[in-house]
């Protein structure tokens, strides 16, 4: 899992940003053609983007399907090819996560989630997204997101010999990815979009591609997601107002649409058998309690907490927001040298041990106090050796409110177990399954035909079409079980 080496990330790129200070110059934008500000060399850019990438790996797996990385890598170098900065590092990955989204690290390593894929129904789609996130690379948004993102940071991480418990204390359980990176503004979203339908209409993709791949994004943004990165519409802003601006690039475009192209089967039977939805073998929560089949162990966060299984912890936090609890692998081989080196980072002071055992585990637990920031936080954590590995469950508040989580945290450090419960243990994803149609129909009757796993408002939304419409006979239908 973690050891949220984000802090580590901006500290080594900080002080090659004070290094580009003293040379700042003007460079040319490669995709805008404008002069701009550049903090960032391009080696810089590279460097910085790769860390990140590199920690994306670490934390999240590819899909196994090799077929479909060549696939995805294939179509993304065609446009690398009639972008600009064709000799940047490009690298492109399908992650294994169900969420839907896309992202790019500057220097060009960029990665689509296996839960955009399922949702999307072309080529043309596809060449869309990757369009807009080469968009961000060629234009060095994230170059210049993450200058502006360390200038307003420097302060932080130059003043404090931040260990990483209170780094997380400081709120950034999660971004252990430097998600931040992923996050531009809206000027940047609306050029990638421009960009992204420049390179797919150079490599002769139909650009109302881009408007009908929005249109999905919004529909599915109405929907909950399940999966452990942030959704496209949480770093993407104005799905509605993006689909107006394209249909009028497509409007203005010289060209004509209906002669380029779409490349829907094709699409369609690459991605053909992914696993749709959350993979239940990396974890799977049911009410407060979380299973995780592959790892075999059980646990039970508080009741009525919000909880989410992130790549790098699986967290929880109160109604209130006022307290948090996450569960990680500690680097450490045991549970009592995990908990000496807990207790040992600065500004961290136990008040009690204690090395007893958790459901027949190897345990090490301490209660503890921290400071961060003049703010006095109090806590629980609980080392526990399970199966070659030991973990960490930590639950923590601010002293003052201490008191009235202690219970929670105690009943839920300790509910660390194995997992025996067979159905637990058995259970299997679902897959997205092609189908072609023998006859016109809609999708209530498709449904009733090919009866799928997931409500059929989604099913819809991963088919692109609406409930009513009739599909004619021979068209590719997904069905998911
Ligand atoms: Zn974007």
């Amino acid at each position: 899992m973690n050891d949220f080496r984000w802090w580590s990330i901006r500290g080594v790129t900080f002080a090659g940003l004070m290094w580009s200070l003293l040379v700042t110059a003007c460079a040319v934008n490669p995709a805008t053609g404008k002069r701009e500000l550049s903090l960032v060399s391009e080696s810089q850019e590279i460097a910085m983007g790769q860390q990140g990438a590199e920690e994306t790996l670490r934390s999240i797996p590819l899909v196994p399907d090799s077929a479909v990385q060549r696939y995805v890598r294939s179509v993304a170098m065609r446009l690398v090819g009639v972008a600009e900065r064709p000799n940047l590092p490009w690298t492109f990955h399908v992650l294994d996560d169900a969420a839907v989204n896309a992202f790019a690290y500057p220097g060009g390593f960029i990665f689509l989630t296996r839960g955009i894929l399922t949702h999307m129904n072309s080529e043309a789609e596809l060449a869309g997204v990757l369009g807009h996130e080469i968009g961000h690379v060629t234009a060095r948004h994230t170059a210049s997101q993450i200058s502006k993102a360390q200038l307003f940071t420097a302060g932080l991480v130059v003043g404090s010999v931040v260990s990483s418990t209170v780094a997380q204390f400081a709120g950034t359980a999660g971004t252990g990815l430097g998600l931040l990176f992923m996050k531009f503004g809206r000027d940047a979203e609306y050029q990638a979009d421009e960009l992204g339908f420049r390179y797919m209409t150079r490599d002769s993709y139909d650009p109302r591609a881009m408007s009908s791949m929005f249109t999905m994004l919004q529909r599915q943004s109405a929907m909950s997601g399940h999966g452990r990165l942030p959704e496209w519409q949480s770093t993407h802003p104005d799905p509605e107002n993006r689909v107006a601006r394209n249909d009028q690039r497509v409007s203005s475009f010289p060209g004509d649409p209906d002669t380029l192209r779409i490349s829907r089967d094709g699409f369609l039977r690459v991605t053909d058998g992914l696993i749709f939805g959350e993979d239940p073998r990396q974890g799977f929560f049911d009410g407060p309690t979380f299973n995780h089949p592959d790892l075999r162990f059980t646990i039970r966060f508080p009741e009525g907490w919000a909880t989410r299984n992130q790549p790098d912890a699986v967290v929880a936090s109160s109604p209130e927001g006022d307290a948090m609890s996450a569960l990680t692998f500690a680097a450490e081989a045991s549970a009592r040298t995990a908990l000496t080196a807990f207790l040992g980072q600065s500004g961290i002071q136990s008040v009690r041990q204690n090395t007893s055992s958790v459901n027949g585990l190897t345990g090490a637990a301490a209660e503890f106090v921290a400071v961060l920031d003049q703010k006095r936080l109090q806590g629980m954590v609980q080392f526990v050796e399970y199966d070659g590995r030991v973990y960490r469950l930590l639950g923590y508040t601010g002293a003052n409110t201490f008191g009235r989580y202690r219970s929670a945290f105690s009943q839920y450090t300790t509910s660390f177990s194995r997992l025996t419960d067979r159905a637990a243990l058995d259970r299997q994803p679902v897959h997205v399954r092609l189908v072609t149609l023998p006859r016109s129909m809609t999708l209530e009757a498709f449904n009733q035909a090919y009866p799928s796993t997931i409500e059929i408002d989604r099913l819809a939304v991963i088919n692109g079409v609406q409930l009513g419409e009739t599909m004619p006979r021979g068209r590719l239908v997904k069905q998911v079980r």
